[in-house]
């Protein structure tokens, strides 16, 4: 499938008259150009070798050494015309900003995802000649984008200052804060700093396009500080739905600044490592400047719930039962995944998995230490029949009703190994996302007809969010005392509440900015103003263009990424 994968036009690109496309540094994607040492822990002496021949000033001279390479043109036109006219209402903002307002001493925050929508996250972080990038997600076409796969974030703006780029820095390895990625990597030459967890999955997904095998990965644990250009980068140890994920604090020659990336605080992790709220805190004392929250759950009040609450609902449904048990939840929630296989391990079940984005993660997981699975638990999925219901446990991917996915297979009777009938018990382990009401339903109907007994979150508490909620926000708040406040990650109503939660825990009305992509917030030690603008948008993308998998296999991860 990869052969005719890789010659189709796939993706395609409505965006802004002077797309990124020009640039196409094509195959050495990583030439070591401004990597910080491996070992750059300590700031002083890993000076970053930042300084490129100084850009100039003058609009007109910056791609110099982006001229395009012999590659045919990347897949980046063909849906273009039939989606453009639904799809670029962010073309407005548009309009060059950048270079010339580009002062000297001041930072410059420019999100480029995530703000007015949920997903496709991405924020670039701009000092004097020093760009960082934090994450680089992907979201969903809307309904109307027909032969659309998945959308990004339009780069123009780094593509033109590539050569100013060091870094991408990722949160976590959910799809939209990484699924971008492959794309971007396509037109940004630069290393990424992450997680050992996140390098991992990051790895597995660049494994799947061509060309980018060689983009540079550093390894930086929870807790590492390390320094890129103009800025000493540290992460912080947060909760979240998947593990290994951390909040991005970059110290500036103005201040510090902290992104909180998706997070909540989960006092009972299920691998006890619980966010550091000391170092939000000692932070918090040496004076932040700038703190972007996630803002997904502002609306809920309260506290999100411990994830070992949701181990423990489940352990109920397995008392007590000699059906088999089969548990829907999304791959990359890995300590959920842990929880079920812990769970029945104690109850005396084999354990089999079905579901590509789930195989993969368990081997990654497991390969990196981050899943410990108990010695003879994990049996192949060829090998249930083997096995009475009452030693049985499938963990599987489908929780959304996703047409395609293993659980939907199993409930029409399509699924190779798995057979629906009287004497299973199906656990969804996860909420119908907005939208997905319909699908799940009808799948919860589906095994219901063929005997099933389906315990659904409306019947348990199947699931707990992965991000904080208003308590959560403002114990961080409260922490980091930021003097200036953007809400990050979500819907404008979102924003606006999380920025109500800033001023209730003291930060001033007139410091707290909400903000759109493409609006470039410049920062000194003690102002902040919106100055400017680049251009932003979305970028479509086909299945054609997604690499070496299939549309199927990109629906399943998209369904993951709306999971969390
Ligand atoms: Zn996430
Ligand atoms: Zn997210």
């Amino acid at each position: 499938m990869s052969e005719q994968l890789k010659k189709e036009p796939g993706v395609s690109q409505p965006a802004s008259s002077e797309g990124p496309k020009k640039s196409a540094p094509k195959k050495p994607l990583f030439r070591g150009k401004s990597a910080p040492k491996k070992k750059a822990e300590d700031p002083k002496k890993a000076e970053t070798p930042k300084k490129k021949p100084q850009q100039s000033p003058n609009p007109g001279a910056k791609k110099t050494q982006q001229a395009p390479k012999k590659q045919p043109k990347r897949p980046v036109e063909k849906v273009a015309e039939a989606v453009e006219a639904v799809t670029k209402p962010a073309k407005k903002l548009v309009e060059g900003g950048g270079k010339n307002n580009r002062s000297r001493g001041k930072l410059r925050v420019i999100p480029l995802g995530g703000l007015n929508e949920i997903g496709k996250n991405m924020t670039a972080f701009e000092f004097g000649n020093d760009i960082v990038v934090v994450d680089a997600g992907m979201t969903f076409p809307d309904e109307e984008m027909l032969g659309v796969d998945l959308v990004i974030p339009d780069i123009t703006y780094l593509a033109k200052n590539a050569d100013r780029v060091r870094a991408i820095l990722i949160t976590h390895a959910h799809e939209d804060h990484i699924g971008a990625l492959p794309y971007v990597l396509r037109e940004l030459n630069v290393p990424i700093y992450c997680t050992p967890l996140t390098a991992g999955i990051i790895k597995m997904r660049l494994s799947e396009h061509r060309n980018l095998k060689k983009v540079k990965i550093y390894d930086k644990p929870a807790g590492s500080t390390f320094k890129v250009g103009a800025f000493d980068v540290e992460f912080i140890r947060i909760n979240h739905s998947v593990p290994d994920a951390v909040s991005i604090v970059l110290k500036t020659p103005v201040g510090t600044v902290i992104e909180t990336g998706d997070f909540k605080i989960d006092t009972t992790p299920i691998n006890g490592e619980m966010i550091d709220l000391t170092r939000f805190g000692e932070l918090g004392k040496e004076g932040v400047l700038l703190l972007l929250a996630d803002s997904t759950n502002a609306e809920r009040p309260g506290f999100a719930m411990s994830e070992q609450k949701v181990g423990r609902a489940l352990e109920v449904q397995f008392k007590g039962t000699d059906k088999r048990i089969i548990v829907a939840t999304f791959a990359s929630n890995v300590h959920r995944v842990q929880q079920v296989i812990n769970i029945a391990a104690k109850h005396g079940r084999k354990v089999a998995v079905s579901g590509r984005s789930l195989d993969n993660i368990v081997k990654v997981t497991t390969e990196l230490g981050y899943m410990d699975i108990p010695p003879n638990t994990l049996i192949d999925i060829n090998t249930i029949k083997r096995y009475p219901p009452d030693q049985l446990c499938i963990i599987t991917t489908g929780s959304q009703g996703e047409p395609m996915s293993a659980l939907y297979r199993m409930a029409y009777g399509s699924h190779k190994q798995v057979e629906v009938c009287p004497t299973d018990k199906i656990l969804i382990s996860a909420s119908p996302i907005p939208g997905n009401e319909k699908s799940v339903y009808s799948l919860i109907n589906e095994l219901t007809r063929r005997g099933a007994e389906v315990v659904y979150d409306k019947l348990a508490e199947m699931h707990v969010s992965g991000h904080a909620c208003q308590e959560e926000l403002k114990m961080i708040m409260a922490l980091v005392k930021p003097k200036f406040f953007m809400p990050v990650h979500g819907e404008y109503r979102h924003l606006k509440i999380n920025a109500g939660l800033a001023q209730s825990t003291g930060v001033q009305p007139g410091n707290i900015f909400v903000s759109e992509i493409g609006k470039v917030l410049e920062l000194t030690r003690d102002s902040a103003r919106f100055n400017g603008t680049v251009p932003c948008g979305r970028i479509l993308v086909d299945g054609l263009g997604v690499g070496d998998v299939g549309a199927a296999v990109l629906r399943d991860r998209l369904i993951e990424l709306r999971g969390q």
